[in-house]
């Protein structure tokens, strides 16, 4: 199998020949190429330069390219700051009050900067990886972290508690969830397989927030892109386990986790009705961990949420920029020896055992 093979097995719940390897990494990409970061973020050639060069070096099976989460926000009129070495942030958000919200318009990520950059990227991606490398253009935040950048996340929260204000911040939601739709959609016709949105979670807000305001976009980004044959993903970090059920209902082909989600409560409440990327410890353990730890943590991980399929193994989250290369290498090892498949769906690095 090649990797774009061995990636959609897994997301059409079938047994790959081993575990697929998924790299959120667009920090530390930047870094191996050491070029200034206010360039690369900015440019859709330097960004695919940078992916490239990581995917030579680790010949990982799922690309999962951005500049950041501020992408969105910025072609919606946010001034966004590029520093020398790091993600961009928002550095003046464009909604000052919600009555902003009716005179902003959803622009054409062809025509709209930096979302034009990242649609050439993954162009660049599709055409240099010969289309065998899953690649995900990944569509930024999902509609309230978005909402959060617009108009500042005090506001945000402070508006949607407020039910005179309610009107206003669903006005401002149905605004950037459709910037996630429009651009996963640009991101399909520009070749990518998947694209993915990050979603508001249980560290700043409740499960039933969350099913009120970030789940109707998650379900809209979700059917959207299966509208188009875009595989999609809905990244959720922190401590993720209660939301479970409500990520699982958004119908995504895949959920983007980190190990403080309960790695056995996420495979028990995945099995059979969506995949999982990540559950790798991004800064913990790959980032400070040296080879044996991040051997033993990836073997844990694998051990428990691999068996039966299911599993894009990766970070959880973005990596560090200086999260070193021998992490990958070895993540990579461990993949391609203890993550080869039994047919029947069991690890060959591990004693077969029912599940
Ligand atoms: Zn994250």
């Amino acid at each position: 199998m090649n990797s774009l093979e061995r990636t959609l097995a897994v997301l059409d719940h079938r047994i790959p020949d081993r575990v697929p390897v998924a790299l959120h990494n667009f920090l530390m990409a930047c870094r191996m190429v050491r070029a200034d970061f206010r360039d690369t973020l900015r440019s859709g050639e330097l960004l695919a330069e940078a992916q490239l060069a990581a995917w030579r070096e680790f010949g990982h099976d799922v690309i999962m390219h951005e500049n950041g989460v501020c992408a969105e926000a910025e072609a919606l009129g946010c001034e966004i700051l590029y520093p020398a070495e790091g993600a961009p942030h928002v550095a003046d958000p464009v909604v000052k009050s919600l009555d902003d919200v009716a005179r902003l318009n959803v622009p054409d990520p062809e025509k709209t900067f930096p979302l034009n950059e990242l649609l050439k990227a993954t162009r660049i991606l599709v055409r240099e990886t010969r289309g065998e490398v899953f690649i995900i253009g990944r569509a930024d935040q999902g509609p309230m972290a978005l909402a959060a950048a617009l108009c500042g996340p005090e506001k945000l929260l402070t508006a949607a508690a407020d039910p005179a204000l309610r009107s206003k911040v669903l006005q401002l939601l149905d605004l950037c969830s459709r910037m996630n739709r429009v651009f996963g959609e640009a991101q399909r016709r520009a070749g990518a397989h998947g694209s993915s949105i990050g979603a508001y979670g249980s560290s700043l807000i409740s499960p039933r927030m969350y099913d009120e305001l970030e789940f109707p976009g998650n379900k809209a980004f979700v059917e959207a892109m299966r509208q188009v044959g875009c595989r999609s993903f809905v990244h959720s970090c922190g401590n993720e386990t209660a939301l479970l059920p409500h990520l699982v209902r958004t119908g995504a082909d895949c959920l983007e986790l980190d190990p403080l989600t309960d790695p056995k409560t996420c495979k028990d409440a995945t099995r059979g009705k969506t995949s999982v990327l990540g559950m790798l410890d991004p800064h913990g353990v790959l980032r400070r961990g040296d080879p044996s730890e991040v051997r033993e943590h990836t073997l844990d991980i694998m051990r428990i949420m691999a068996p039966g399929g299911g599993f894009l193994m990766g970070p959880g989250c973005a990596l560090p920029l200086d999260a070193p290369a021998a992490s990958i290498h070895t993540v990579m090892d461990c993949a391609r020896t203890a993550g080869a498949y039994r047919p029947d769906g069991s690890l060959s690095g591990f004693p077969p055992r029912p599940w």
